[in-house]
């Protein structure tokens, strides 16, 4: 199903002229910016210097710091007046920077959200439970008005009062939910103890922070549910800019709306499909806040084979951001890899917490995990072969001694909107 089966689908010519001629005007749209007008000039580039896209290669890089620094609107290409909404980043990795919005911009970014849904089957005959935050964070606004666009029945539930969210499920014949992938698992947790079945839901959107293919897997089974990828920045609107197909292997990106390239996060060097490294993007359509070869710190790669549904090339699942990667005695870990590792294991639950430390100048990383309820009921001898199990499964996949502290369940934090999960206190003075 297409919301818009013309733009969907260009040939690679057609996109090729049409991000050309965006690029363009982008870089124009740039230039209203005091930030983007000193590096343009001292770059030596002006609009009319780009004549292929290959020539995107050669403007300067924006970074997330330089957002930081323009803070609150330093980076707004047209006055206030024209602005009509704000929202800002969730802040993860440090002061949260502003996004502003005019009305043609709210447009744009509601019509990618009408092409994402219909992407996964949704229609006007669903009831849309949107259990993102609402409020300065993107998602729960974002999908909003994409939803109603298709004309979903949409019920703003928001994150929290998670048994409430469970009885509108029921009561309102739900069939998708929308949330992150932690407070996914948190809906099946609370569902279950309640001793409900959620029989009308379908279809779940999980997003807004990295899961593995174990968590798909788990919340599939647990919510009956088929579970997609949604990926996006309020950098690039917000939530929409890229999304998984029916075949949910790799996300779509809009190339109508967005130039992709990914680079060595090293070098600055471009890379080609297959080989992972940064995402960087520029957005073709933003009014009030152009950005060029904005680096998300995300790190996927560009597939090379062409999807069956006919829409353009895809990007692979998000794997976290750079700046999520540890390095424990030399060796690089992101905390999804150690979720897909716990997730294999069925004694343990998918809440789990990881804190490193310097001990002896050594980084020692230790986790926490949940066992389920009738481990934690069963005997200590069993426990203590289970947690060699854990951590004998972690070093094999990791290549990297850990320690695991087997926990009761129920007992580590819960999360309604991004999980925060790993404690580095190796910075720390004790
Ligand atoms: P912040 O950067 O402060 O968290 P945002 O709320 O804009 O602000 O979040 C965007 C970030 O969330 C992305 O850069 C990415 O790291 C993460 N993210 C969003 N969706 C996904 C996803 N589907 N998979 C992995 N990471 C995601
Ligand atoms: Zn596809």
């Amino acid at each position: 199903m297409f919301w818009n089966n013309h733009i969907e689908t260009l040939s690679d010519d057609e996109l090729a002229a049409l991000q050309l001629k965006r690029l363009k005007w982008t870089i124009r749209q740039a230039e209203k910016v005091p930030f983007y007008r000193t590096q343009l000039r001292e770059a030596g580039l002006h609009a009319d210097d780009i004549r292929s896209l290959d020539d995107a290669g050669r403007l300067p890089f924006t970074r997330k710091q330089d957002l930081r620094e323009g803070y609150p609107f330093g980076f707004f290409a047209v006055p206030l007046k024209q602005i009509v909404r704000i929202h800002t980043t969730s802040g993860t990795t440090g002061k949260p920077t502003v996004v502003g919005y005019t009305r043609q911009d709210l447009d744009n970014w509601a019509e990618m959200m009408a092409r994402d849904l219909t992407m996964v089957g949704l229609s006007d005959d669903d009831v849309f439970q949107n259990a993102l935050g609402y409020g300065l964070f993107t998602g729960g606004l974002g999908f909003h008005y994409g939803a109603e666009k298709i004309g979903m029945t949409v019920i703003p539930s928001a994150t929290g009062n998670t048994k409430r969210q469970i009885e509108m499920i029921m009561d309102f014949g739900v069939t998708a939910i929308n949330s992150t992938p932690s407070y996914g698992m948190r809906l099946a947790e609370v569902a279950e103890e309640m001793g409900v079945e959620l029989d009308t839901l379908r279809v779940g959107i999980f997003g807004a922070e990295p899961w593995s293919d174990n968590m798909r897997k788990e919340l599939e089974e647990r919510l009956g549910i088929t579970a997609y990828d949604s990926y996006g920045m309020s950098e690039m609107y917000g939530p929409g800019a890229s999304f998984e197909c029916e075949e949910r292997n790799g996300l779509h990106f809009w190339h109508d709306s967005y130039l992709v390239e990914i680079i060595d996060p090293e070098t600055g060097e471009v890379l080609g499909p297959g080989e992972r490294g940064e995402l960087v993007v520029t957005p073709l359509v933003k009014e009030a806040m152009p950005l060029i070869r904005y680096r998300t710190g995300d790190i996927t790669m560009l597939m090379e084979d062409r999807c069956p549904c006919g829409r353009g090339q895809k990007i692979a699942r998000i794997m976290g951001r750079s700046d999520d990667m540890l390095v424990i005695r030399g060796v690089n870990v992101f905390p999804s890899q150690i979720e897909h590792v716990l997730l294999s294991l069925p004694e343990v639950g998918e809440q789990f917490m990881v804190y490193i430390d310097r001990m002896h100048h050594l980084d020692e990383m230790n986790i926490e995990v949940e066992i389920n309820r009738e481990c934690f009921s069963g005997e200590l001898k069993d426990l203590a072969k289970l947690q060699k199990r854990v951590a004998g499964a972690l070093r094999d996949t990791l290549g990297l001694r850990t320690s695991v502290t087997l926990v009761e369940p129920g007992t580590l934090p819960r999360f309604e909107g991004k999980a925060k999960r790993v404690i580095d206190r190796r910075g720390e003075v004790w």
